[in-house]
């Protein structure tokens, strides 16, 4: 017999954890399942040298529970993976979390079934079950993206991804390590593995901005201070556009309006506070290229200085606009660069052209390697629930629903897919913001929402086309109004080989929350609701 729930959750990361406490506590029967060996997603799999967050712990952490924010103690200002691993483990052990997911399952598909008004989830194994509503907390980050370079499948060392790292140690002492991939991933990766390996070559397609983390033992009187008030520093976060740094708020002015000096000085200042906060040393920043250049400059200046060999500073020089890819945060990152053992190869121009059994071929030579790490991404957003067959209404496939770029309702919904959530889905903040924030506002929205048909006996909700082409043209009009759009980032989808370019997430976090609590207040307007047994009861 098939198992049948109220609720099924794809994904054990931080969103499925926290959606799982928050179903139990409606008093439906739920099951997650987990492609990992255990919970924690980014974190169980991102296990790679330097690994760590770039939001500030007392940030990065889950609000739903004041005992639990009371009782953890983080020790480092930005947490190592290692940390937030074991915070997770505390939590799925203290809310009991273990007991309802299957771990080492992979969903392969989703099916709907109309009349019954019921999802069927398909493992890889070929095991059924039935539900009402799927939650698909799948991730952002979590489509590794390894570039099919010819030759792969011939190299004679070892290969890693980044978010596929082993459990086990990794031993890179006496190696020649080759590190393809300079975002953040990288950025993190490249300054310890430069540390054991005996030789590394960072091979740079892009050169990436990034910023001194000025990571620090976190300060016990700031945590205590935080934790006297933590919903008040919850509701500041959340009143941020990026879902945080409330500490640290952007400047308002414009760049225009002040000195040379007091330009400068802002920037040091900002560059010596440590994390992403220089973005928000004036308002036009991220809005206009100008005021862009000059933050850019700064940055490229700080390159020329750090690092001693003139032409590797000039490689390292990003030449796109700062901000528009996303910003890394790094401990010592320009510095490894003046290292005798680290060689920087440019693929911009000189393209990797082949995996040898020896190396990586570029048409400027070979390097003979034994270890390929691979720091190349993921198909961000959109591919963790493409890499499922999910069908909707009349049998729709989810691919060829989203053939032109993802289509939501308040990243949250989908038309033709009655009863499917998608958390931190495109066309919701989700990867401009501390996702822990917007993770917790996901998980209370559906789950007000389940309460509510609940409550008022209705079987299916499902987005409309009307609403969800709406919101679409106000996810791409706020794009426009600032300078993400403008290269190629994986916020767009650029980083993966023909995916469609739209820009996927959603500028702004309170604006966003406003409108979601607004739909929820009338009666989930923009979602046809379907009384048991009736044909639907609103279309709005
Ligand atoms: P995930 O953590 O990605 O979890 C999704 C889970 O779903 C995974 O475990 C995956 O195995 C599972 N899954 C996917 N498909 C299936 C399937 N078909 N069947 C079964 N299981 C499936 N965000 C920040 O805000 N701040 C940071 O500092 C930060 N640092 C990051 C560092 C790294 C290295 C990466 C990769 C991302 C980082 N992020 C950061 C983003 C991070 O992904 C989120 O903060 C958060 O962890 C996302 O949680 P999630 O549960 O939504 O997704
Ligand atoms: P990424 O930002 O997409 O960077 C991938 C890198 O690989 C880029 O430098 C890219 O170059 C390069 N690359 C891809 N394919 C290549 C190819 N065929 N040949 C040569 N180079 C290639 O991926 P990521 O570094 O894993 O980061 C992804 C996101 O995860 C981040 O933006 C962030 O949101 C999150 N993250 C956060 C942290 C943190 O600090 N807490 C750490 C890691 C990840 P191009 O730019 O030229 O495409």
């Amino acid at each position: 017999m098939t198992d049948e729930f109220d609720v099924v959750i794809v994904g054990a990361g931080v969103a499925g954890l926290q959606m799982l406490h928050k179903v139990r506590e409606l008093g439906l029967t739920v099951r997650v399942f987990e492609a990992g060996g255990d919970a924690g997603g980014t974190w169980y799999w991102n296990r790679y040298p330097g690994a760590r967050c770039d939001v500030e712990s007392l940030e990065y952490s889950y609000q739903f529970s004041e005992e639990l924010q009371q009782e953890w103690e983080w020790t480092e200002r930005f947490a190592t993976q290692p940390e937030i691993l074991s915070y997770i483990d505390h939590v799925v052990e203290r809310f009991d979390l273990r007991r309802d997911i299957r771990f080492d399952t992979r969903i392969a598909a989703l099916t709907y079934d109309e009349p019954a008004a019921r999802w069927t989830a398909r493992t890889e194994a070929g095991d059924e079950v039935v539900a009402r509503f799927v939650i698909m907390a799948t991730g952002c980050l979590s489509a590794a993206n390894v570039p099919e370079i010819a030759g792969l499948e011939t190299f004679a060392g070892e290969i890693y991804h980044t978010g596929r790292w082993p459990h086990g140690p990794v031993e890179l002492s006496g190696k020649r390590v080759g590190v393809i991939g300079t975002g953040s991933s990288g950025v993190q990766s490249i300054p310890v593995i430069a540390e054991e390996a005996e030789e590394l070559y960072v091979f740079q397609r892009t050169a990436a901005y990034t910023l001194p983390a000025g990571n620090q033992p976190l300060d016990a009187e700031l945590q205590a201070a935080v934790k006297a008030d933590y919903a008040g520093f919850r509701a500041r976060n959340s009143a941020m556009p990026s879902a945080g740094l409330a500490r640290f708020p952007p400047n308002p002015a414009s760049v225009f309006l002040v000195s040379d000096r007091e330009r400068e000085a802002a920037f040091e200042y900002r560059w010596q506070r440590g994390g992403p906060v220089l973005l928000g040393a004036f308002n036009d920043i991220m809005v206009d290229k100008a005021a862009n250049d000059l933050a850019a400059d700064f940055v490229r200046r700080k390159i020329r200085q750090i690092v001693k060999d003139p032409d590797v500073a000039a490689l390292l020089s990003p030449k796109q606009l700062i901000g528009c890819k996303r910003i890394c945060l790094d401990t010592g990152y320009y510095e490894t660069f003046n290292r005798p053992n680290v060689h920087l190869v440019d693929v911009a121009s000189a393209p990797i052209q082949q995996i040898t059994p020896g190396g990586i071929r570029t048409s400027a030579g070979d390097h003979e390697l034994d270890v390929i790490v691979f720091a190349t991404g993921f198909d961000a957003m959109t591919g963790p629930l493409l890499r499922i067959d999910i069908r909707g209404r009349g049998g729709l496939p989810l691919k060829e629903k989203w053939s032109a770029g993802p289509r939501t309702y308040l990243g949250l919904g989908v038309p033709g897919f009655p009863n499917l959530f998608t958390m931190t889905g495109p066309g919701s903040p989700s990867v401009l913001t501390n996702m822990m924030v917007s993770i917790h506002q996901h998980v209370t929205w559906i789950g007000g929402c389940l309460k509510y048909l609940a409550d008022n006996d209705i079987s299916a909700v499902e987005a409309t086309t009307e609403a969800t082409d709406a919101w679409v043209l106000h996810v791409n009009e706020v794009a426009d109004r600032t300078l993400f759009p403008s290269c190629n980032s994986w916020y767009l989808g650029a980083n993966i080989p023909g995916k469609t370019r739209v820009f996927m997430p959603l500028f702004g976090f309170p604006a966003y929350a406003q409108t979601c609590a607004e739909v929820a207040a009338n009666a989930y307007e923009g979602f046809t609701l379907t009384r048991s047994g009736m044909a639907p009861a609103q279309a709005t």
